[in-house]
């Protein structure tokens, strides 16, 4: 009998990267086969996410191409989307299962033969009281240079926006000794990156009596030759004794994802956010000043109900002002059951659209300032396998992207350089000896 074949496709953020990750794990333990998502397999898995804009129309067109490549595939769908829409994912021709957030594991539990269905069937369950953590890692594909390791699942906080809390329900945090043991796993499979992910990292350790700083100092002390990222801290819980950490640790990286999403005091307090302007522009102050050549991402949302002209200009120049070194730019999207999409002052799509080229031009341009300010500097850059065309490229701890001639013998090392030029998107280092 051949090997049964599966395939894997992620929507949405590094946490969902790592469950699927983990889901594609217990399809080997099963004794199947993982392939690409674009050939033929038995089982197609669509790991889904709400904050997708057009998440709907989006899993359809995933479902049909699973299905173009073998029409007698089972499908399974999961994911923030599978949990807060079962009975739109249940409709759509040819999907078999969909699987609630608290589901998602336990794909095997519920279901004994992969035959296809006449009606999917719904497994889906109240996220509001949640309290299991579904353990997952992933790195970027077989590179073992970077891997993203879930520490946190779900989020107590209320943004009016925000449909996340409802889809993977209350904070949660995974036991610190478990961390650690899939931590020192991780490095000792060759890791050099060890990225971590959760829906509100900050928020680590809540109901634990613990709190991410305490987790860091014991993350730092494993033995070994790795780095630490934290994929992205809320800036309310972003605390001093974290940055003193960074600071001094070479093994944290020199690197923060610190979400804004609004510059404008009005749509900040519309938005719910635990935090006002001057508290954000401070904390990048104090970034700044406190860890040397520091990266700082901030994520935006433009088009929020309410936003003027001006309120979007609030934004736009108080992004400007700051030393923040790249922005994710959202749209706001409308979604069910939220605050906001009750909220009156709709903004236009077109106005919208407007408003996101031109946080991202400022990106950019905050981008290549950042990287201007690097030239001439030492860094340490993770030097990823692919070889494009004679040249390699990594991250360094504060997150430029670098650029060299290749090298077999650096890949997946922690190397010095020195920073050179800027060559479009990248920065050419040459690698000190
Ligand atoms: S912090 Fe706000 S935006 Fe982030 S997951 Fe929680 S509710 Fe959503």
């Amino acid at each position: 009998m051949s090997t049964k074949k599966a395939a894997l496709y992620t929507l949405g953020c590094k946490l969902n990267f790592a469950e699927t990750s983990t889901i594609g794990k217990q399809f080997l333990n099963h004794g199947f086969e993982i392939v690409d998502f674009q050939t033929r397999a038995d089982i197609y898995v669509i790991n889904t996410c709400t904050v997708t804009e057009n998440a709907d129309r989006e899993c359809r067109q995933i479902v049909r191409r699973a299905l173009r490549n073998n029409p007698e595939a089972f499908i399974a769908v999961t994911g923030c989307y599978a949990q807060l829409r079962p009975d739109e994912i249940a409709v759509i021709d040819g999907v078999d299962v969909v699987l609630g957030s608290a589901e998602k594991f336990n794909l095997f539990s519920h279901i004994s033969s992969f035959e296809k269905k006449e009606l999917a069937c719904v497994f889906v369950s109240d996220t509001s009281t949640a309290d299991d953590f579904g353990i997952a890692s992933s790195s970027d594909g077989d590179n073992r240079t970077r891997a993203y390791l879930k520490i946190q699942d779900g989020c107590d906080y209320q943004c009016s926006y925000c449909t996340i809390p409802r889809a993977r329900g209350v904070s949660r945090s995974l036991d610190a000794n478990e961390i650690i043991r899939q931590f020192e796993e991780l490095v000792l499979s060759g890791y050099k990156e060890i990225v971590l992910t959760g829906v509100n990292v900050g928020d680590y350790g809540k109901a634990l009596n613990t709190d991410l700083y305490q987790l860091l100092l014991l993350l730092v002390n494993i033995k070994g030759d790795f780095r630490i990222r934290i994929s992205s801290i809320e800036p309310n819980l972003l605390t001093d004794d974290i940055l003193a950490l960074t600071a001094d640790n070479e093994k944290m990286c020199r690197h923060f994802h610190i979400p804004l999403q609004n510059g404008s005091p009005k749509i900040l307090r519309l938005m719910q956010r635990r935090y006002n302007v001057e508290f954000y522009k401070k904390l990048i102050e104090k970034t700044v000043s406190r860890i040397d050549n520091v990266g700082i991402g901030a994520d935006v949302i433009v088009g929020f109900p309410g936003e003027e002209e001006n309120d979007f200009m609030d934004t736009y120049n108080f992004l400007k002002a700051l030393p923040v070194s790249y922005l994710h730019v959202f749209t706001y999207s409308e979604r069910p059951d939220t605050k906001a999409i009750s909220m009156p002052g709709s903004v236009e799509h077109v106005e919208r659209k407007k408003r996101n080229n031109m946080l991202r031009i400022l990106s950019e341009k905050k981008k290549m300032a950042f990287y201007n300010s690097m030239l001439g500097k030492d860094a340490q850059v993770l030097f990823e396998r692919e070889n494009h065309n004679g040249l390699m490229k990594g991250f360094t701890s504060n997150y430029i992207r670098v650029e060299t001639q290749y090298d077999e013998a650096v890949i997946n090392q922690l190397e010095n350089i020195t920073l050179t030029e800027i060559n479009g998107e990248n920065c050419k280092g040459i690698i000190k000896k």
